[in-house]
């Protein structure tokens, strides 16, 4: 998955093991606004300021490791998808990149639909008032309780992923009285990731009924026939961090094939198709995501070409894009609390989280970029790494960077891009807590999820 060359500091060049570490061009203090938030800045001070708050004062009122959010910022991303697809679209943000009721709110006004993945979600999102036909439930293994939940609810789409599910949802929707709205997710033999993508044989995966084999058209043909279903369309989802359109491309080609072999033989023709999210973007300057724009009009193109060579009319396009909306919207606040520089190595960052509240560097081998936030510097660049101060040698934040020789103890630093996939995946481990999620817009600061404390961990220990 990494793709960029590794970087590394000029007095550190004849002794690290590859060969090819160079010093960075660019000026450490510059903030790229391919990464970070569009109300980032720095102030007179050279203080990193975030909706015209500094984010020294953001530590000083919240607290370090914070999630500090660019509210408009988020409104922004969430509208240009909105606007990008259109009316004869829809945009369902994908809720487990970060979900809160906040962001509900914010969804719901600037005209998004909602993806949820389990009951916890569903309740959140019915919480914070968002209407249940713009809610979409996916997930491998819904329960019965949660699939009973959302049909009482009258969310829009069940995603159905399985033969089991297809009879179970049937079951609890004619058990009701009600008929409910459902796609079926099919696996189309592609896996994106960043750059690359590969066309075949990867039905091995949990997620989706394969195309490959006829089980899909099988999945189509049982659901079709049971009366408290109602089959709106076919749902796929390709991979996560997706630069390259090509495997949407074989994906839709593959999709539309579906729906044209289900009208020959069932004389119908669904009318949604869900290309599902997984774009990517910019987690360091090497990185170069495409506009909503860009994406809205090559997936219409797209679509409605295969559409056009199956003699079928368009059907309704959905996407859902997490990542894409939430990741650069926010930045991670740390205060470093130790610099250990290790001779001919690199110098070790200990900041006051860690993979508690990014796990994607652990899991994934996720890249990211940090700057100093607190100030300013023009001392030389350091080769760093930043590591948390969990009890796992594994526990790193940021595994390749530099910043700057005179970094010490007591300075802010800030990663950006770590709206998606951390808050939602962080966890207690050595019961630290968990972080807040603070709001800023037009020179305000609101926590929209609160910090953990210590009562809320004993609170769950019942003795
Ligand atoms: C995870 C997921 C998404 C969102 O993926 P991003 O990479 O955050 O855009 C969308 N749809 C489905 C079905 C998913 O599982």
């Amino acid at each position: 998955m990494s793709r960029s060359a590794h970087p590394a500091g000029p007095r550190h060049a004849d002794v690290l093991p590859e060969g090819h570490y160079t010093a960075p061009a660019e000026d450490l203090n510059a903030l790229d606004p391919k990464v970070w938030a569009h109300t980032v800045g720095r102030d007179a001070d050279g203080v990193v300021t975030v909706g015209g708050i500094a984010v020294t004062q953001l530590a000083e009122e919240y607290g370090t490791p914070a999630y500090v959010l660019d509210e408009a910022d988020f409104r922004d991303r969430a509208r240009a998808w909105r606007t990008a697809f259109g009316a004869d679209a829809d945009v369902f943000y994908a809720g487990k990149a970060f979900l809160s009721r906040a962001v509900v709110r914010w969804l719901h006004e600037e005209g998004l639909n909602l993806d949820v993945c389990s009951g916890g979600e569903l309740a959140t999102a019915l919480s914070a008032g968002m209407p249940a036909e713009r809610i979409a439930f996916h997930g491998n293994n819904k329960s019965p309780e949660e699939i009973e939940r959302a049909v009482r609810a009258g969310v829009g789409r069940i995603v159905l992923d399985s033969f089991q599910e297809i009879v179970r949802v049937a079951h609890v929707a004619q058990t009701l009285g009600k008929r409910q709205r459902v796609q079926i997710r099919i696996t189309v033999g592609v896996e994106a990731h960043t750059h690359e993508f590969i066309a075949t044989a990867h039905e091995d995966q949990k997620f989706g009924i394969p195309l490959a084999g006829g089980q899909a058209a099988e999945a189509v043909r049982r659901a079709l026939q049971l009366d408290g279903l109602e089959v709106i369309g076919i749902h796929s989802h390709i991979g996560s961090q997706i630069f390259d359109m090509s495997g949407f491309e074989v994906a839709a080609h593959r999709v539309v094939g579906l729906l044209k072999d289900i009208r020959d033989e069932h004389g119908v023709e669904l009318p949604e198709i869900d290309l599902g999210g997984g774009l990517g973007i910019a987690y360091t300057s090497d990185d170069d995501p495409r506009e909503p724009h860009e994406i809205a009009k090559a997936l219409t193109e797209i679509v409605t070409r295969e559409c056009e060579a199956a003699r079928l009319a368009t059907p309704r396009i959905s996407v859902e894009p997490g990542r894409a909306i939430v990741g650069p919207t926010a930045f991670t606040l740390y205060e470093v609390g130790t610099v250990k520089p290790l001779d001919g190595l690199r110098t070790y960052v200990s900041v006051d989280g860690g993979m508690s509240d990014n796990i994607r560097t652990a899991l994934y081998d996720a890249e990211y970029s940090v700057a100093l936030a607190s100030r300013t510097s023009d001392a030389e660049p350091m080769l760093v790494r930043v590591v948390g101060k969990h009890c796992e040698s594994g526990d790193i934040v940021v595994k390749d960077a530099f910043l700057p020789g005179d970094l010490a103890p007591g300075d802010l630093i800030a990663v950006p891009a770590t709206g998606a996939y951390c808050r939602s995946m962080a966890s207690n481990y050595n019961h630290v807590l968990r972080p807040p999620v603070v709001a800023v817009r037009d020179g305000e600061a609101r926590v929209i999820v609160r910090r953990e404390t210590e009562e809320d961990l004993l609170r769950l220990d019942v003795g």
